[in-house]
């Protein structure tokens, strides 16, 4: 179902129609009202009138995520605070938080996308919503939240944590649908089993993760255990939260991007020129109707590239590919570029091992080292060393083909690793 068919399907120029005049219009604003633009603008030589068309965004100011935190909190907003509405923030790893400021009106939209983006993964009105991302500062809980509320749902506002409990919940309340990040779905699946409870015997029969990186083997394996579609939805609180883009049901392949709200472009990160359709590149992105927080070609360092073929399932919004990496996610060891992304790539779906997995670099002597952490299914194995050594093998050589380098492989008993409730943490990096 298409939540709202004339947004959704509208001809790709008219789209383009209303994405100039919401840019001009937001450019105007900004200007007017935050005085970073103003400063930033003004440092390019170029004032709000000279957007004339879509090709002059090349020419406006990034934003990014540094100029978010120099204006911590509010120095950003580009409405007097009486206006805004609700407060989120997303923790980071280093430094200061970064603080989005919603409008009446930008709930509203947040409302919308999250609905169009659940009805596009295959929800409808008459599913009863599980939303096991966090409530609270970070914007998944709510996002969806709102999402399933505004398509007509049931909604269940769970949050993450007491995942043995969830599981009964899931069962009890007759769930049909998942939001949760990737991992935790496993993390759900694993803890059910320990209870008794098979996901896959339940009523439960859409997912809609999101909220980290994960791979098209991890999708198929979440979809092989838990019995359900998996679908894939993309958000950042930057730019709002969850339901910036979504994957649809009849496709699979690349998420719509909701382009009368977002407008996308893809970037060389390293000279910030803007590549050629179909690139792999940054994406970047401008909010066209944000009032709180409008930003300006923003720079998410997520890597990915744009899809402006026609999509069967009529939706006529762009759509980006599954992101394979963060631009400063990558590392890199002995001087080869890695992504967390290709380890998964090789590992899920191997027979005997689970989909958890840890990655450590270390340096000794100067030298980089790499190792990876993965959890065997059957604790048995362990007693037979030829067996492992063989598995162990196996992974490390398809690992070398992949990235080019040599990777210590450390098999460890099934549920060692750490479980997370929300966003995994993959890597970590001691040198
Ligand atoms: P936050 O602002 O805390 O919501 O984090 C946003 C970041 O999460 C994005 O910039 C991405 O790096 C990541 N992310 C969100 N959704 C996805 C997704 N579907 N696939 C990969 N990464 C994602
Ligand atoms: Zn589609």
């Amino acid at each position: 179902m298409i939540f709202n068919i004339d947004k959704e399907t509208m001809p790709r120029e008219k789209i383009r129609e209303i994405q100039l005049s919401r840019l001009q219009d937001l450019c105007r604003r900004v200007y007017a009202n935050v005085p970073f633009y103003r400063r930033s603008f003004d440092e390019k030589g170029i004032k709000p009138a000279d957007v004339q068309s879509l090709d002059d965004l090349k020419f406006l100011p990034f934003t990014l995520k540094q100029d978010m935190r120099n204006n911590y909190p509010y120095g950003l907003f580009a409405v007097p605070m009486e206006m805004i509405q609700r407060i989120h923030a997303s923790s980071g790893t280093t430094g200061k938080a970064t603080v989005v400021g919603y409008t009446k009106r930008d709930i509203e939209m947040w409302a919308e996308c999250a609905a169009r983006s659940l009805a596009a993964a295959g929800a409808t009105a008459n599913d009863i919503v599980q939303v096991s991302y966090g409530y609270g500062l970070f914007t998944g809980g709510l996002g969806a939240h709102y999402g399933a509320e505004r398509l007509g749902a049931t909604v269940i506002p769970m949050s993450g944590g007491s995942t043995k409990r969830q599981v009964q919940l899931m069962r009890d309340f007759g769930a049909t649908v998942l939001c949760c990040t990737p991992s935790y779905a496993l993390h759900l699946y694993d803890a059910g089993l320990e209870i008794g409870i098979n996901i896959k015997d339940l009523p439960l029969r859409l997912g809609v993760f999101g909220a980290e990186p994960w791979t098209e083997e991890m999708r198929r394996e979440i979809e092989d255990k838990l019995g359900i579609t998996a679908t894939n939805i993309y958000g950042l609180s930057e730019i709002m939260g969850p339901g910036v883009s979504q994957s649809c049901a009849k496709e699979q392949y690349g998420m719509h991007i909701w382009e009368d709200h977002f407008l996308p472009e893809i970037i060389d990160p390293a000279t910030g020129e803007v590549l050629p359709e179909g690139s792999t590149g940054e994406l970047v992105i401008t909010t066209l109707t944000k009032q709180g927080i409008p930003l300006v070609r923003y720079r998410t360092r997520d890597i990915t590239s744009l899809n402006y073929t026609p999509c069967s399932c009529g939706r006529t919004h762009v759509r980006m590919n599954r992101i394979t990496g963060r631009s400063d996610d990558m590392l890199i060891i002995r001087g080869v570029n890695v992504f967390p992304s290709q380890i998964e790539s090789v590992l899920v779906g191997q027979p005997g091992i689970g989909p958890h997995y840890e990655i450590v670099v270390t340096r000794e002597h100067f030298t980089d080292h790499l190792q990876v952490k993965v959890e065997l299914v059957d604790a048995s194995l362990l007693e037979k060393y030829s067996e492992l050594e063989k598995v162990r093998d196996r992974i490390r050589a398809q690992l070398r083909t992949v990235l080019q380098l040599d990777v210590e492989v450390t098999l460890v008993s099934p549920n060692t690793l750490k479980r997370f409730e929300g966003k995994a943490k993959r890597v970590t990096d001691l040198r």
